[in-house]
This record gives structure tokens, C-alpha cells and sequence, in this order.
């Protein structure tokens, strides 16, 4: 049989609910999630029509930015099925063409998997991938009480891509009307046609939750971020002095805009840096009241949190603090406990040293002190501690 001729679908037109967030801003190795969900449908079929469904509202923005892609940006309707039902008919492909329909927020699909489903609906007029259940399956009460287990032999999870003949499509579409499916193959089942199955490559997860993101970014693997950070804030006698989110007595503290802990600054800087998400004046500008006396750890715990949206964790952070005095010694402990609470770390990746100025400089002068900052962050799953 000759190669079929081939379209591609991305949907990504969902509201994230169970995210919490806007699934198509995530990023994922510095591109967005939805991008490599793209890439990885696509590139296996060559230069072949390509929609990508999105939200109305996301339609301008997105079109703007995927001109150079040769991808149609079409808005999605109220459920799943409205969206893939539109990005197909923007297409306006023939009926033999065999359509591969694919989630935005599945990142990975194996090459062979693609050209394998493709060449499975070019035969059967529809077929998707699938997975085995791996673990036991249980029926349950609506009490929560185990009724039976379920024998899992012939059950599977079904993935997408999901590819059919378009004309397949058109006639499922035709006689299902308005009824409601939970996925293209759904609708051919109802209306009695056949799917085929083809064993997919299991690690072609959906990106439902923030953990998911994290075990993704996993396994793009082996990337480490470095960020440094670097501050000066000037001391003045009759202020808190606030370093690394600890308050230290002292008769003379930082000043500044917020609380002035001139460490959580510098270490905020460091994972912005690490994300490649600019400074904090740029999120925290001085000129907005509302950072006014603000805890700086408002400003590290945003930057933890940027990160996560970019499926990073931090792993290690080092601070240097430059003063003259109080000593650093005895609040040394409780500000790495802080710092790791904050940074979402053990302890043990935390570290505090201080240093003077040797009677040199705005430092040895006791006029200021300064703080420098190095942390690593590394594609992870678990989410900010003690986030509000
Ligand atoms: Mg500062």
C-alpha cells in the first residue's frame, strides 16, 4: 500500500482545570509544552497541513507566533470534541486522508508510534494507540467497598495520537449529532465502526497535574540550571536587620523598599537567572506600593514557583554574605532552615558563610553589606514547600 496522505490535529483548547494553571503557557526545556507536542506529532509525516486548536481567545496571539510554522491556529469550542471537530475542517482535507489527532499536553510520542497508527487507520479507517494497565483493577461502591476486581487482560489506557480516515470522521459525525464522547475512537465505536489498537510506547504521558510536569521535565533529563544573584542594600542604625528570612538583633538594619534582606534578594535573583526569567526589580518593581516593607520571602517562594511553572526544582544554594557585623555564626542554622523551607530543600542543599570587608570598602566601613548567590536548579517533581 502506498503511503497515505496525512494531516495533523493538536488540541489544546482545554481550561487546565485540574492544572490549575494555563496548560499552553507551561514550558518545558524552555519551550512551551505544547510545542513539543507539535513537534513530536508532526515531524515523522514531513511538511503535511497542521492545525493547532486552541481557546478563542488565545487565537491572535498564537497565530502570530506560529506564522513561520506553516500551523493554521483555530479556536476550539465548548467541549474537546467541538475543538477537534474544527481544527479538522480547517484543514479541508479529503476524505481519504488519514488525520492524526494529538493532546497538546502530551510532549512525548515515539516516531514509530506515529507512522505506526497512522498505517494501522489507513487500513482499518481508525485506530489508537494504547498502553497496559500496569496495576490491579478494582470496581468499587459508591461507598468506596470493593466489589470486584476487575480482570485486566484486555483492558487498556488509550493515548493519543488517535488517527482516522477523515471520511470515517465525517460519517461518525453525521450520525452521532450531538452526542458526547470522550474521544474521537469513542464517537467511531457509537456509531459501529471499527478501531484498531497499536501498542504505544507507555511513557507518552498527559500533563494533568504540576507533579506531571515535573516527572516530564524528568525525563527530558540530564539539564542543570545555574543562577547567580547579587545585592547591596545600605544600613542605618535603629532598623531590623533581616538576613536569609531570619530577623537578627542588631543596632543597625538594611534598608530598602521591602524588609531589605539583602540574601533572599540576591537569592531570588539567582533562581530567576537559573529560569532564565529576568531580575526581581523587573516582578517586584520599588514602585509598586504593595511590595512596600514586604517579607522578601513573598520574592524567593514567586521565583520557586516560576520555576515549578517551568518544570524545575531548585537542588543546591549557596550564599556569601559581605558584613561587618552582627556575627553570622550563631543564626547560621536557623537561616539554612529557612532558606530550605523556602527553596523547597533539605537543609543539608543549603549553605550560609559570611565574610567582612576587612575594615575596606562600603563593607569594612559598616556603611552597607552585600550578598552573593549561586543556586542550581534541576528538572524535578516536587512542588514549592510551604507555598501559600
Ligand atoms: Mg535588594
Amino acid at each position: 500500500m502506498t503511503a497515505p496522505e496525512t494531516a495533523v490535529v493538536v488540541v489544546g483548547a482545554g481550561r487546565s482545570v485540574r492544572f490549575g494553571a494555563d496548560k499552553l503557557q507551561l514550558r518545558l526545556a524552555g519551550r512551551p509544552l505544547f510545542e513539543h507536542a507539535l513537534a513530536a506529532a508532526r515531524e515523522p509525516l514531513g511538511a503535511v497541513p497542521c492545525a493547532l486548536v486552541v481557546r478563542p481567545e488565545d487565537v491572535q496571539e498564537l497565530t502570530a507566533k506560529m506564522r513561520n510554522d506553516d500551523v493554521i491556529v483555530v479556536a476550539g469550542g465548548a467541549r474537546r470534541q467541538d475543538s477537534v471537530r474544527n481544527g479538522v475542517e480547517a484543514l479541508s482535507l479529503g476524505d481519504d486522508v488519514v488525520v492524526v489527532i494529538h493532546d497538546a499536553a502530551r510532549p512525548f510520542v515515539a516516531r514509530a508510534d506515529i507512522a505506526a497508527v497512522v498505517e494501522a487507520a489507513a487500513e482499518c479507517g481508525a485506530a489508537i494507540l494504547v498502553a497496559p494497565i500496569v496495576d490491579t483493577v478494582k470496581r468499587v461502591s459508591g461507598e468506596g467497598m470493593v466489589e470486584t476486581t476487575v480482570p485486566r487482560d484486555r483492558l487498556v489506557r488509550a493515548l493519543t495520537p488517535q488517527a482516522f480516515r477523515v471520511g470515517t470522521l465525517r460519517r461518525a459525525w453525521a450520525v452521532a449529532g450531538e452526542t458526547d464522547w470522550t474521544d474521537e475512537a469513542a464517537l467511531v465505536e457509537a456509531v459501529g465502526e471499527p478501531v484498531a489498537t497499536v501498542p504505544g510506547d507507555p511513557r507518552n504521558i498527559k500533563v494533568t497535574t504540576p507533579e506531571d510536569l515535573g516527572a516530564v521535565a524528568a525525563a527530558v533529563g540530564g539539564q542543570v540550571r545555574i543562577g547567580q544573584g547579587y545585592d547591596v542594600h545600605r544600613l542605618e542604625a535603629g532598623r531590623s536587620l533581616w538576613l536569609c528570612g531570619v530577623e537578627i538583633p542588631s543596632p543597625v538594619g538594611l534598608v530598602g523598599h521591602s524588609d531589605a534582606d539583602v540574601a533572599l534578594h540576591a537569592v531570588t535573583d539567582a533562581v530567576l537567572g537559573a529560569c532564565g526569567d529576568g531580575d526581581i526589580g523587573e516582578h517586584f518593581p520599588p514602585s509598586e506600593e504593595q511590595w512596600s516593607g514586604a517579607a522578601s520571602e513573598v520574592f524567593v517562594r514567586r521565583a520557586v514557583e516560576s520555576a515549578a511553572q517551568r518544570g524545575f526544582v531548585v537542588a543546591n544554594c549557596d550564599v556569601t554574605l559581605l558584613l561587618e557585623a552582627p556575627r553570622i555564626g550563631p543564626h547560621r542554622d536557623a537561616m539554612r532552615r529557612r532558606m530550605a523551607e523556602l527553596l523547597g530543600v533539605n537543609a543539608s542543599c543549603v549553605n550560609v558563610k559570611a565574610t567582612t570587608g576587612e575594615g575596606l570598602g562600603f563593607v569594612g566601613r559598616g556603611e552597607g553589606a552585600a550578598a552573593l548567590a549561586v543556586v542550581t536548579l534541576v528538572p524535578g517533581r516536587q512542588l514549592p514547600v510551604g507555598s501559600p
